[in-house]
């Protein structure tokens, strides 16, 4: 099965951004309920979209305080753990980041290191690409950011 995960968060001075577990040093970050994770969040709707299994909105409302301020990691192990449950396994990860600064070649190798550890599976699992949106809509102003993840899942049995 494959499984699909999209996700915005705006910008804005003052919060940190925080990209696939990985704090990166920027001028603005995302506004969010929880750490604002977008990586992981479009990560942890892929992951439950290939088991068919909701959305992270369902697990896990912005309108419960337990999620205020909350590492997504959580979000994406609690997917993993769905995963596993159904006797599942992940095949591999792509994922694919909008974001016009900073550059983040410098972050990249931690990033797909850090998805790895959190999935329980091995870097060359992962793929981890970053672009621009070339100045264009709401990222190309620096007002947003977006992350596309893409996932497969096999049945162990
Ligand atoms: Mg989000």
């Amino acid at each position: 099965m494959v499984g699909l995960g999209y996700d915005v968060h705006r910008l804005a001075a003052g919060r940190q951004l925080i990209l696939a577990g990985v704090i990166i040093p920027a001028d603005k970050g995302c506004v969010a309920h929880s750490d604002g994770d977008v990586v992981y969040h479009a990560l942890t709707d892929a992951l439950l979209g290939a088991i068919a299994d909701g959305d992270i909105g369902e697990h896990f409302p912005d309108t419960d305080s337990r999620w205020r301020d909350a590492s997504s990691e959580t979000f994406v192990r609690f997917a993993v753990e769905r995963i596993s449950e159904r006797g599942c396994y992940i095949v591999n990860i792509d994922v694919a980041v909008v974001l016009e600064l900073p550059k983040l070649a410098p972050y990249k190798n931690q990033m797909r290191d850090n998805i790895a550890e959190v999935c329980e599976i091995s870097p060359e699992k992962v793929g981890l690409k970053a672009t621009t949106s070339e100045r264009l809509g709401f990222v190309g102003t620096g007002d947003g950011i977006q992350a596309w993840c893409i996932c497969e899942i096999q049945s162990l049995y």
